[in-house]
This record gives structure tokens, C-alpha cells and sequence, in this order.
């Protein structure tokens, strides 16, 4: 079967996978970079376990309206994982038996793992954001005081994570104040001695500790002409920027963190990360990141990042 093609539902219906397949589920997913990221994972431990002789990772594109009926063909035809995206993260979570305790706080699914009766959801974006803060930034989130900019899907992955490990601070600004609240509310649930501040988007808090680290969660950004969400100027000298965003790769955010000389980086590590982790829960093996951080940067026509 070929890995490079987008599959549909007709297909689905129509075709034997062989072997044990994984997917990347979402509408659109085009642009996805995951078939390729995984693929390399998989012959990296191809060359040392043979278990992975037959293994392969495809990409679909499945309507929301057809997501259910999907889901059960993608069991019938013995898809052992699937990634989720934009936009079935949130509709899976009725539709799977079990669902890991991250996941139902962050609301969301973006990891699927087959056993007989159906699947299990995790959620691996949390993780992600987490090392890739860790490995760009030198920013662990254990007492991390922490802006986080948005209140989507992304950004309430993000804040979950934040609380399960021990921010010292979180201020989360969102354009919408109803989503705000609504983000508040879920983080209600989620236990944790952290203080959380609100403040809108285009004013941030005027007393900031004197270093920390701004994530971004906005969508404001996927458009080359986007401007930043927050003014960089306003920042003590002692903080850091990360972007969700990897493509552009250097949004008008991480710009005023250039001219600013304050250390910044974009999303790809999270996104290899997130995918490192889903690769792991259904191989139980360890997976190379790096492989897939060079089959990502190849896929975007960036240079790769190790040799
Ligand atoms: P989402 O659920 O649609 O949320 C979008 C967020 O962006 C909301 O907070 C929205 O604010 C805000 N926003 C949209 N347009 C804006 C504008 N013009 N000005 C200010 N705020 C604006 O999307 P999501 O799934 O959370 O994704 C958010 C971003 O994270 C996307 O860029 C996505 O590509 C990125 N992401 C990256 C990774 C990764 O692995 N690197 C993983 C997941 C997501 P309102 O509430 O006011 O509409």
C-alpha cells in the first residue's frame, strides 16, 4: 500500500490494509507531516525488530459526519493506532470504551490504541508541548511560571498539562472571554495547588515574575501576514517564547522574540514529541524522535536537524 496517498472512507470500506496498519485521521489532513514522520520511526526499528517488518502509518481523510462510522470500519480492518486531528480530537471521546485520565481532563483525544472490544484514548499534545518546552527552551514546567495564549482545543491540552506538572503560575489570555471562562471551568476539575490568572489578550499582566515562559495556543499566526497575539516589548527580559505554530516557521510572535533577543522556538518539537509518545503506546518500544524530526523537517523543506 502506498503511504504517500490520502485515503477516504470508500476506501476504508473497500480495501484490505495488511499487515498492522496506523493512521492519521482528520478533515483536511493534506498538509499532515505525521505519515512521514512515522513511517521513519518505523524503519529505524525495523532494523533492529522484526515485529515491525509489516508495520506502516497512512494518512485519511474522514469527514466529521463520518468519523463514527470510520471508527468502527477502522477497527474491523484491524488499524492497531490512530492519531487524531483537528477536527474529531473532542467527538472520539463518545465514541471509544476507555479514556486515560489526562485526556478526559483535557477534554480530548489525539491517541487511539486497539484492543478487541474498540479503542482507548490518550492524549499525547500535553507530553509534547512538555518535552518540546524542555528540549527547545531548557524550560521544564515543574515551577514554571507560564502565559499561555489561547483556549482552544490546544490550549486546554496545554493548561492541563501545566497543573499536573506543578507550574508555579499560569496566566492564560484568550481573545473570547466566554472561552476563557469555559477553560477555567474544566481546569476546575483538575487538581493542582497552581494560581491561574486571566487577562485579555491584548493587555498582559503588568506585575510579571521576572522570568517564565509564553506558549502560544492561538491560531493567530498560521497566516504569514498574521501579527504576534501579545506585544514581546512588554515581557521582562527574563522570559522565553514558544509557538505552537511550526508552519511558518518563525511567526510574527517569535520574531519580536528574535529582535528581543529573548531564546524562542516553534512547534515541531511538540508536534514530533506528541507523535514520538503515540508511536510508544502502540509499539511499547523506544521510539527515534530524531528521525522523525529530520522526516518532518524534509517533509517541509527544511533543512534536517541531525545528521
Ligand atoms: P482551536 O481549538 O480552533 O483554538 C483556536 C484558538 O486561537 C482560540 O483560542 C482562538 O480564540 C484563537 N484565535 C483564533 N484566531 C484568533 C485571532 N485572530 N486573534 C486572537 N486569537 C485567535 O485550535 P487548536 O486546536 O487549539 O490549535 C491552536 C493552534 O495550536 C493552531 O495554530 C494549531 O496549529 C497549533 N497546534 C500545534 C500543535 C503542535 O503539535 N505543534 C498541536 C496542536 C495545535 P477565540 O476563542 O477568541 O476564538
Amino acid at each position: 500500500m502506498n503511504t504517500e496517498k490520502t485515503y477516504t472512507l470508500r476506501d476504508l470500506e473497500t480495501t484490505e490494509f495488511s499487515g498492522t496498519p496506523l493512521a492519521v485521521v482528520g478533515h483536511p489532513i493534506q498538509h499532515s507531516v505525521s505519515p512521514a514522520m512515522h513511517n521513519a520511526a518505523l524503519a529505524k526499528l525495523r532494523e533492529t525488530d522484526s515485529r515491525f517488518i509489516d508495520w506502516a502509518y497512512y494518512r485519511f481523510d474522514i469527514a466529521p459526519e463520518d468519523f463514527a462510522q470510520a471508527l468502527v470500519l477502522f477497527h474491523k480492518r484491524c488499524f492497531l493506532g490512530l492519531n487524531l486531528t483537528i477536527p474529531h480530537k473532542v467527538q472520539a471521546l463518545d465514541l471509544i470504551q476507555g479514556v486515560s485520565a489526562d485526556a478526559k481532563s483535557m477534554g480530548a483525544v489525539n491517541t487511539l490504541v486497539r484492543d478487541e472490544l474498540g479503542y482507548d484514548g490518550f492524549n499525547t499534545d500535553g507530553y509534547g508541548l512538555s518535552r518540546g518546552l524542555e528540549l527547545d527552551l531548557d524550560v521544564p514546567l515543574k515551577d514554571a511560571n507560564v502565559i499561555l495564549l489561547g483556549s482552544g482545543g490546544a490550549a486546554r491540552a496545554a493548561a492541563v498539562q501545566c497543573m499536573l506538572s506543578g507550574c508555579a503560575q499560569l496566566y492564560v489570555g484568550n481573545r473570547t472571554p466566554e472561552r476563557l471562562q469555559d477553560l477555567l471551568a474544566v481546569l476546575d476539575g483538575v487538581s493542582g495547588k497552581m494560581q491561574i490568572r486571566t487577562f485579555a489578550l491584548h493587555e498582559l499582566p503588568q506585575d510579571l515574575p521576572e522570568c517564565g515562559v509564553v506558549v502560544n495556543a492561538t491560531s493567530l499566526g498560521l497566516q504569514p501576514s498574521d501579527p504576534a497575539p501579545i506585544d514581546v516589548a512588554q515581557l521582562p527580559t527574563g522570559w522565553k517564547v514558544y509557538d505552537m505554530i511550526y508552519n511558518p516557521t518563525k511567526t510574527a510572535l517569535l520574531e519580536q522574540a528574535s529582535a528581543r533577543a529573548l531564546p524562542f522556538a516553534n512547534g515541531l518539537s511538540m508536534l514530533v514529541q506528541q507523535g514520538a509518545r503515540s508511536l510508544e503506546l502502540w509499539s511499547h518500544s523506544k521510539v527515534d524522535a530524531h528521525a522523525m524530526l529530520n522526516a518532518a523537517c524534509h517533509s517541509l523543506k527544511l533543512p534536517p536537524r541531525y545528521a
